[in-house]
């Protein structure tokens, strides 16, 4: 099957009171991982490429025609969006001339003057394509290529705003942060998030930040109107903690265990677990 946009996933998900799981992938066992579990569980995915991970992937061509490649040859019927996570103005254009079905325009860190008119310019030129469009308002915490937040709650009225300008879903900062979670954390604000659904109805919401948020926090988002979710760092810590594991144990010196396939393979394994977790915990299995 080829890319879909995401707008037709997240609508279901958003009526069907589930979220759709984006997993950023980072180069090619990464997103074979993803893809696998994602057919094996029969759930719809997203595949979420930073900008930095784009330009390590070599570039955005790169990147699309990987995925293509293997959406047929692994024979992958389930649907599949490639999103930019993220983007800048200048890399939401690149991604839609590359050929991705889905971007994030990030306008967040801009005046919400400056957000919308860049936002809406993006909408009209997505929406042309037919391809989805994720806009943020507030600034997530933690950091994310650099981009450094403060764990801020967005306003429901700014997000209104930015929900009437015809994007497919919409970010909103409410206490999450990317990367680890510190422990002095002071959880999700639903309060924030209840007034931004209020406000912005069938829009479906982002929920950015989504490694280490605890699980029942993570289903009471979904409740209150998180259609997808973003995970990215708990794959790098357990493919890291398994190829860790593998070296530690001294396997790669074992035979033929430095061969890459080798490896490669228990991190590999770590990803399709972790995947799973979440697709299972986000309640995207069998949703395809
Ligand atoms: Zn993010």
């Amino acid at each position: 099957m080829a890319l879909v946009n995401a707008k037709e996933m997240l609508t279901k998900a958003k009526q069907g009171h589930y979220a759709v799981g984006q997993f950023n992938i980072n180069n090619l066992e990464w997103t074979k991982a993803v893809l696998l579990t994602a057919q094996e569980l029969n759930s719809p995915v997203i595949l979420g490429v930073s900008e930095g991970a784009g330009k390590y992937m070599c570039g955005y061509k790169t990147v699309v025609g990987m995925v293509n490649g293997m959406l047929e040859e692994l024979n992958i019927t389930v649907p599949v969006a490639l999103h930019l996570d993220h983007g800048s103005y200048e890399g939401a254009k690149k991604c839609i001339e590359a050929g991705f079905s889905s971007v994030m325009f990030d306008g967040s860190h801009y005046p919400i003057d400056e957000n919308i008119a860049k936002t809406k310019e993006l909408v009209g030129v997505c929406n042309d394509l037919n391809l989805s469009i994720e806009a943020e308002v507030g600034s997530i915490g933690g950091e994310e290529d650099g981009v450094v937040g403060a764990g801020e709650c967005a306003d429901p009225q700014e997000c209104k705003m930015i929900a009437d300008l015809g994007v497919t879903m919409l970010a909103a900062g409410i206490g999450n942060i990317h990367g680890k979670y510190p422990e002095n954390w002071a959880g999700l604000s639903f309060e924030t998030l209840d007034a931004i659904q209020k406000l912005t109805g069938d829009m479906p919401l982002v929920l950015h930040g989504g490694t280490g948020i605890p699980e029942d926090m993570i289903k009471k988002a979904i409740d209150l109107g998180v259609s997808k979710i973003n995970v990215n760092t708990e794959c790098q810590l357990t493919f890291a903690a398994a190829t860790r594991e593998y070296i530690e144990a001294g396997k790669d010196l074992q035979g033929k265990g430095f061969d890459p396939r080798k490896l490669l393979a228990p991190g590999f394994e770590a990803i399709k677990q972790t995947v799973k977790e979440k697709m299972e915990l986000f309640g995207s299995v069998n949703k395809a």
